[in-house]
């Protein structure tokens, strides 16, 4: 159907064309015909009219001629000057136009000739013969002609009987008795330029008393002939008079037009003619033909109408061929361009849907104008449908995406109609037969819009990611656990916190907007020593993992114990672009160890505790050669403490003299309870004079300071330092005996050993 009106539109102007053109010919040529036939009406009018006029005409000049007839039969004779009255009586110029004269030409027989001469010679024209010259059976000779005037006078004596053509028509009359028109002749009168055709009109004139029953009876009862010579010009000069203005006429010597038989003709400028009739006309036994021509067609200004109109047609065909042209190469173009258009898109789409078919994902096409939606098998099948079981509607779709999911759905188609995003992307649920809900991955394009720019169809896919968003969300579980659980930092190079997790802002009483932005050491604790953290930057800045135990401070001010590990995180040019840190809490173990190293009463180390470090000290020293000395304090007289205030008193002055050692010592020194209300301290890089030092200040400082209920105390010191070779129980045996000494010169005193 479509084809067949394609093959059709594209002969379309041509076919106009054809029909143009036929119908400006038809209006041209039926146009011409009406003015033709009315044209022909009208000559035929005037054909008539002029037949008419004519026949008129050549009837009043046989009446001219039949009373010259009579006017001889009416006398003996008749003179010149008779015939000449009764011509001048006619009034031929005013009453009969175009005949040149009317004569009278008498038969003369050949033994007659001189006589018949010499008679008119005698009449007064001497020089009168009958001419042309030569002998003939028998001669005719003008001998009256009027108006007798110069023109006239050249046919004086002329025989008209030797000149064949007239001889045919005077034969005829005498013969028939009737008037007789000649042929075409040039009257022997023309002499100048204004030569015209012409012809002769004769009747005979017969002896009285003849005997004229047959032809030859005539012929020789025969005495003249009554005649009249015409011009054809002068004679039809005014039968058309202004009737008929656009008519001419030809009259044609015998049946046929042709040039040499021309009598007469109307028109002799020869204009283009259109329509011409011919009528046969016998005038006095001789045939004319005339020819009628009109030009009133040509002449006429409806003519233009003839033209005009096929023109205007032929114009608006013209017009409407090249609008037609030009309309079916705009459509032949955009339909080139429509088809080029659909089969780029029906390829890409093609090639889309077998990629997306072949990757498993199911396909929807959605006409915007009509919310038609194409579902493909696969799409079906993704929610557990059979190919039949789900219609092509917006809605089939709409209703089935999770509640909780339609909203961000609708944001971002419209974020991608509205061109704010290249591609719809978005992850939701979609219900599937059985009413359990699928995540799908959908992804969607707007492949054809209106000229207005709105969406016309969009074009996507759904991918199930079920499994994918399941062990996301198991991922995220875990991620949340471990954010949990896990006492994880991460800082930048300069040591600024950047990522904590909950558990790390947990154990030390920061939230994470507290700790993000701050610098690490948000959490040192005042017990680590500075040469910690030196080594730690260093290890890490190397390159290299650090690992330790760290005692940090809570924002409330008490402390926990985490096991660090610490590296480096680097980009994937190799770059360290920032620490992390993973810790346990410690703390709980940290408290069981110090338990197992600590005094319980006095809070200072015990003697476990004490004999480690003293052996670590020694072997440094020794291996050093660093000074090293040691301190042994004895409470004095303290079982007095006891047996006057009570054991409970003893303990107290224990913590409290404790305190004070503690406290007064120095960082480095260790401190520890060797035993009952003996105390040890352990000095690394001292030498003897500097332990003496310290002892002394120490026993002033327990000396002047008031022990609750028992009030001033007093202690012993025996010091000792380290010598090459010396082990523990050396060192203690010669810081012993000073003590010893010490009691024994009277206590609240410092003894140092005595060393050889
Ligand atoms: P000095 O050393 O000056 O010679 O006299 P002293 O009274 O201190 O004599 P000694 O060192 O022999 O006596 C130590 C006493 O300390 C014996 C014991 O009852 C007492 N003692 C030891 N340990 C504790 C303790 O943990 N608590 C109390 N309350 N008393 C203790
Ligand atoms: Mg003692
Ligand atoms: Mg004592």
């Amino acid at each position: 159907m479509s084809s067949q009106f394609n093959k059709f539109y594209k002969f379309l102007p041509f076919i106009t064309i054809v029909i143009g053109i036929s119908v400006s010919i038809f209006v041209g040529w039926f146009t011409y015909h009406y003015y033709e036939e009315k044209e022909n009406s009208h000559l035929e009018l005037a054909s008539n009219e002029i037949v008419v006029l004519v026949e008129a005409r050549m009837a009043a000049y046989e009446q001219v001629l039949r009373s010259g007839v009579g006017f001889f039969n009416a006398s003996d004779s008749v003179s010149r000057n008779a015939w000449a009255i009764f011509v001048k009586d006619h009034k031929l110029n005013d009453n009969f136009k175009g005949i040149q004269g009317f004569g009278y030409s008498e038969v003369v027989f050949p033994q007659n000739k001189l006589v018949h001469e010499e008679r008119i010679k005698k009449e007064g024209f001497a020089d009168f013969k009958i001419h042309p010259d030569g002998q003939r059976e028998l001669y005719t000779s003008i001998i009256y002609l009027e108006p007798f005037d110069e023109r006239n006078i050249r046919a004086f004596g002329y025989d008209m009987f030797s000149e064949k053509v007239r001889r045919e028509a005077m034969l005829k009359a005498m013969k028939s008795g009737e008037a007789t028109l000649s042929g075409k002749i040039t009257l022997v009168q023309e002499f100048d330029t204004n030569i015209q055709a012409g012809f002769l009109v004769y009747l005979p004139v017969y002896k009285k008393g003849s005997k004229l029953a047959t032809p030859q009876d005539r012929v020789s009862a025969t005495q003249g002939f009554v005649y009249a010579p015409f011009r054809a010009n002068d004679l039809m000069d005014g039968v058309l008079g202004t009737m008929f203005p656009h008519i001419h006429f030809e009259i044609f010597d015998g049946n046929l037009p042709t040039k040499q038989s021309i009598l007469f003709d109307s028109n002799t400028n020869n204009e283009f003619t259109l329509v011409y009739k011919t009528t046969n006309l016998t005038i006095n036994g001789h045939t004319w033909t005339l020819l009628f021509k009109t030009n009133s067609i040509l002449e006429s200004e409806d003519i233009y109408i003839v033209f005009i109109i096929p023109s205007f047609i032929l114009i608006l065909t013209l017009l409407l061929y090249l609008l037609l042209n030009s309309l079916i190469k705009t459509k032949e173009n955009a339909v080139q361009i429509a088809k080029k258009a659909t089969q780029k898109l029906q390829d890409s789409e093609e090639r889309l849907r077998y990629a997306l078919e072949g990757a498993g994902d199911g396909l929807w096409d959605w006409n915007l104008k009509t919310n038609e939606v194409f579902f493909s098998k696969r799409w079906k099948e993704m929610l557990g449908f059979a190919e039949d079981e789900i219609d092509s509607t917006l809605d089939e779709w709409k209703n089935r995406i999770y509640p909780e999911d339609i909203e961000q759905v609708y944001a971002d188609i419209t974020a991608h109609i509205e061109d704010k995003s290249n591609t719809y992307i978005n992850e939701h649920r979609v219900k599937c037969k059985d009413g359990s809900y699928k995540w799908i991955l959908d992804r969607g394009l707007i492949v054809s819009r209106d000229v207005d720019g709105s969406p016309v169809r969009m074009v996507g896919s759904h991918s199930d990611i079920s499994e994918r968003k399941q062990s996301q969300l198991r991922l995220e579980e875990y991620m949340r656990i471990i954010d949990k659980n896990v006492i994880s930092s991460t800082t930048n190079l300069n040591g600024k916190i950047i990522k904590a997790s909950q558990a790390f802002c947990d154990i030390s009483g920061y939230s994470k907007d507290e700790l993000l932005g701050r610098n690490h050491n948000i959490v040192r604790h005042p017990d680590m020593l500075q040469a910690l953290y030196k080594e730690l930057w260093e290890t890490i800045q190397a390159g290299n993992v650090w690992k330790g135990e760290i005692k940090n401070m809570h924002k409330n001010g008490s402390s926990y114990w985490v096991d660090i590990t610490i590296s480096s995180v680097k980009n994937e040019k190799g770059e360290t672009i920032s620490y992390a840190a993973i810790r346990h809490d410690i703390t709980d173990k940290k408290r069981i160890e110090e338990l197992s190293v600590t005094d319980r009463l006095t809070q200072l180390y015990n003697r476990l505790k004490l004999d480690e470090i003293f052996a670590m000290k020694l072997a440094t020293a020794g291996r050093y050669n660093t000074p090293f000395s040691v301190v042994i304090i004895d409470i004095d007289l303290f079982k007095l403490v006891n047996d006057t205030w009570g054991h409970q008193a003893g303990d107290d002055v224990l913590k409290e003299f404790s305190a004070i050692i503690k406290n007064n010592a120095r960082e480095t020194d260790i401190v520890g309870r060797w035993g009952g209300e003996e105390f040890l301290i352990l000095s690394s890089d001292t030498d003897l004079d500097g332990a003496i030092k310290l002892s002394e200040k120490l026993r002033e400082m327990v000396s002047s300071f008031k022990f609750s209920f028992t009030g001033h105390k007093t202690a012993s010191f025996g010091v000792s330092s380290y010598h090459a070779g010396d082990d523990e129980k050396t060192m203690i045996k010669r810081a012993d005996d000073a003590l010893y000494r010490a009691k024994e010169n009277g206590r609240n005193r410092v003894e140092a050993e005595e060393y050889n």
